[in-house]
């Protein structure tokens, strides 16, 4: 679903972060906002997408919000079409972040500003800033979580374990498999986490080999059931599985709960990221023993507010300027902090605070 906003003669009173940008708007701020999105299969995109239109279109802006299907060429064509209807900004989740070169050149050629939006995007320096969550720390936060649920700093195990990654396109994937993985290979190595199927990298570069190109919920349950049916059986159970994500969580859960695992009777423990409802779900089912939030609302503020900070002129606010070097240039970036949230936290964290509805998870 695209949308485009109407002409505004004047912005509508805005709420909370967005007043800064809508006061700017009024003085002389506002023009066309373009923003691309990977795709509408993933939950998170949707929101993503729909809250950033909110929050620019009540600070003034208008706005193209365009979903590309996870396909690259339709991204770029969008891009291009955003640049040629005069966008002043552009937003960008990339698909693949080392493609969209040639068309930020266009960009650049016509000045119009580039933040790149959750993911970086690489190879090119016509990408001016970058907003987050701090990757890396995502997947430390699941290493961790691993680590206690299992007792592995007491020295217990040895426990069956089955590492994935996220997309081998997707700049974040190394840094949620290496965050993760700088706290679990010291396990693995001891013998306290085993790897029946041999999967687990044997160099920093391998995770790509168990990166699930695409982050496809299907892909992951084949390859859990793959896993599963080769590896497992009898006695053999999996205990732990490491899930870079929830659209990867929710078919590793599916795999399992084929295999004949339930809830609350040896259910493995496993990780995910993003809250998505229907992992939430799973998590209240005793199904899922995380999920690594990354509220979008927080993201969609910060971005709204960098848009307000280039259009009016102002120095634009950024907290990390030496992580994410895009292999051409180091872009300046604003990290935000992510949160676990586990079955007991889902009420206070996610519904509490708004993210959902109580009778969206049926409490
Ligand atoms: C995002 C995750 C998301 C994944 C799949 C990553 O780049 O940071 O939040 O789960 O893509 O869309």
């Amino acid at each position: 679903l695209a949308a485009c906003s109407s002409e505004r003669e004047t912005p509508p009173a805005a709420t909370g972060g967005a007043t800064d940008a809508a006061t700017d708007a009024a003085n002389g701020g506002g023009g066309l906002i373009g923003i691309a999105m990977p795709t509408k299969a993933l939950e998170r995109w949707n929101r993503d997408g729909s809250h950033l239109v909110e929050l620019l279109e009540a600070a003034g802006f208008e706005t193209s919000l365009q979903y590309a299907d996870n396909k690259t060429d339709q991204q770029i064509s969008q891009i291009e079409n955003m640049i040629n209807d005069g966008a002043k900004v552009l937003v960008i989740a990339s698909i693949d972040g080392t493609t969209l070169g040639p068309v930020l050149e266009q960009a650049a050629a016509k000045d119009v500003k580039v933040i790149a939006y959750d993911r970086l995007i690489n190879e090119t320096p016509n990408v001016d800033y970058y907003a987050t969550f701090d990757n890396y720390k995502v997947g430390q936060l699941q290493g961790q979580f691993i680590e206690d649920a299992l007792g592995l700093k007491d020295g217990k195990g040895p426990f069956n374990f089955e590492p994935f990654a996220g997309s081998p396109d997707d700049n974040n994937a190394k840094f949620y498999f290496q965050g993760a993985w700088d706290i679990l290979k010291q396990y693995v190595d001891s013998g306290k986490l085993v790897v029946p199927s041999g999967k687990a990298p044997a160099t920093d570069d391998a995770w790509k080999n168990i990166g699930i190109l695409g982050w496809g919920s299907d892909d992951a349950q084949s390859e859990m059931e793959n896993r599963l049916n080769s590896f497992y059986g009898g006695d053999t159970k999996v205990e732990v599985v490491l899930s870079p994500n929830d659209s990867l969580a929710l078919g590793i859960a599916q795999a399992l709960t084929g295999a004949g695992y339930k809830a609350g009777e040896g259910w493995p423990v496993l990780t995910g990221q993003d809250a998505d409802q229907a992992n939430v779900l799973n998590m209240l089912a005793g199904k899922q023993s995380m999920t690594v939030w990354k509220d979008t609302r927080a993201l969609g503020d910060a971005v709204a507010k960098m848009v307000e900070e280039i259009t009016s002129g102002k120095e634009v606010t950024t907290n990390d300027n030496e992580t994410y070097n895009n292999n051409v240039k180091v872009v300046p970036t604003l990290l935000l902090d992510p949160l676990v949230v586990t079955p007991d936290t889902v009420e206070k964290d996610l519904v509490d605070s708004g993210f959902y509805k109580a009778s969206d998870l049926g409490l």
